[in-house]
């Protein structure tokens, strides 16, 4: 089971969780628990640390320290009140190390990806001793650990690490023995390279911890508790008529969260595809209702269009240059260019004159795009290229629309009635998914017209 930061943003939401806990436990689960940093403390710690080595002083240190302090202790004072002093000597240990290293930020001026991934990782570093003690407080055994602890071994992409096959082996010899005796209580959002270097596993991290460790221990079902009743059509917070959807398959929110869907890591589907695990994603405020099981094949439904997504933090990066035409390897070294400068691509359409080709990268990588396809440039592979940042991608998902003729049209007569001018389009090879680029100012609006061209607030069969 994993619990996201607004289950427990506080001591009152931490009562909450140990109440899911405990009466699953004593049911006679067996139960391993992923846990993320309180609501806004992540954000927190990115915002100052990323200012610090341009800062004109280093007056936001001290007050951010104190702020964390504040919360956390008033935080476990509420949820285990017999552990005050035990937990809050080790939180205080780790906030004088922050605090040490922020102001070594400070002085060097400078902020690595590793000492970056280090400082946004105390989040969940000073949240889970407080969880792990609220268990123990209602009498059931209770450990902490960090995501290296437990055996997360990942890549050394600071930032956006991933998995490696070894974890799998690492998370059982660890957590195995734990099961059933107590219940383990691990850090989300990090693990650690092979030279046991820390790493972060990307923002919403922990719902990739959450799979890794379910996968590792070969769970029969991954649980994700958050503070929606499951997945949604649309982003609630874009469309008010969105409806939790009952089932979906493994496909299908791997292609929401990849083109932004907030409620799941992109990559905390893999895991648990891999070994076939169903993931239930629940309502920590809300435990009565049954959620959205992620399955293999998610029930199909009459319906061929299911949910919707939009990301605005994106670019469109065109590529122009009539030397691609017939010529082969362009895309080659277009490719390997932006691989090599880790800029990572979400959408690719190429013109049929091959004069042209469109990419959409996130926003943070346009400027290594920019960079490393200048060099193109520069050797005479490509002749010009533009970026625009006033661009969304918008995609729309269901596996019923592969072998569904139609569909494709439906959307774009649609978002023609409507005077959405479609600027990209783009269909991934598993059918489950049509992505398209519109203008930022029209991308919530092109939701809403898909959303009730495809009935999507009304009850289906489902
Ligand atoms: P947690 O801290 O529990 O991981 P997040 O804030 O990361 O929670 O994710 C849950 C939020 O994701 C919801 O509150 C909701 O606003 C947002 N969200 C975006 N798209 C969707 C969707 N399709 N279905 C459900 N929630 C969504
Ligand atoms: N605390 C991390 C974040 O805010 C990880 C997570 O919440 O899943 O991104
Ligand atoms: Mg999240």
């Amino acid at each position: 089971m994993k619990f996201g930061g607004t289950s427990v943003a506080d001591a009152q939401c931490i009562q909450r969780v140990v109440d899911i806990l405990e009466k699953h436990h004593k049911a006679g689960d067996e139960l391993a628990v992923v846990v993320s940093a309180q609501r806004g403390v992540t954000d927190q710690l990115i915002a100052v640390a990323t200012a610090l080595p341009t800062a004109k002083d280093d007056t936001a240190i001290v007050p951010l320290i104190r702020a964390l302090s504040k919360r956390h202790i008033t935080t476990l004072e509420g949820a285990a009140p017999d552990y005050v002093a035990e937990v809050g000597a080790d939180m205080e240990e780790h906030l004088i190390r922050l605090q040490n290293i922020l102001f070594a930020i400070y002085n060097l001026r400078e902020l690595t990806p590793r000492s970056k991934d280090y400082i946004i990782s105390f989040g969940e570093r000073l949240l889970a001793p407080i969880l792990s003690a609220a268990i123990r407080q209602r009498g059931i055994a209770s450990t902490v650990m960090d995501g290296c602890e437990a055996g997360i071994l990942t890549t050394a992409q600071h930032g956006e690490s991933m998995s490696l096959p070894d974890s799998d082996e690492r998370i059982k010899r660890r957590i195995g023995p734990l099961l059933g005796k107590e219940i383990p209580v691990i850090m989300g959002f990090m693990g650690c390279t092979r030279e046991g270097v820390l790493t972060t596993l990307g923002r919403s991290g922990s719902d990739y911890s959450a799979s890794i460790v379910g996968a590792g221990i070969d769970a029969d079902e991954i649980w994700t508790w958050t503070d929606v009743d499951g997945i949604m059509t649309c982003d609630p917070r874009v469309i008010n008529d969105a409806r939790v959807m009952t089932s979906l398959s493994y496909i299908e929110v791997m292609e929401l969260s990849y083109f932004g869907a907030k409620v799941m890591h992109p990559r905390s589907i893999e895991p648990a595809m891999r070994k076939g695990i169903l993931v239930r994603v629940k309502n920590t405020f809300n435990p009565g209702h049954p959620g959205t099981v992620i399955v293999r094949d998610g029930k199909r439904d009459h319906r061929v269009v299911k949910a919707l997504t939009y990301i605005d933090k994106v670019a469109a990066i065109n590529i122009c240059g009539a030397q691609m035409i017939g010529r082969p390897g362009v895309a080659k070294a277009i490719f390997t260019i932006l691989a090599d400068h880790e800029v990572n691509v979400m959408m690719i359409s190429q013109g049929s004159s091959e004069a042209n080709i469109s990419l959409i990268v996130d926003e943070t990588h346009v400027s290594a795009a920019v960079k490393a396809l200048g060099e193109l440039t520069k050797q005479g592979v490509v002749r010009q290229v533009s970026h625009n940042h006033d661009v969304c991608a918008v995609a729309v998902v269901g596996a019923g629309m592969a072998g569904a003729p139609g569909t494709g049209g439906r959307i774009f007569t649609a978002l023609g009635k409507a005077g959405v001018n479609v600027m990209m389009i783009s269909q991934g090879s598993s059918e489950a998914n049509i992505s398209f680029v519109v203008s930022q100012n029209d991308g919530p609006r092109a939701v809403r017209v898909l959303h009730d061209e495809f009935h999507l607030s009304e009850e289906s069969d489902e």
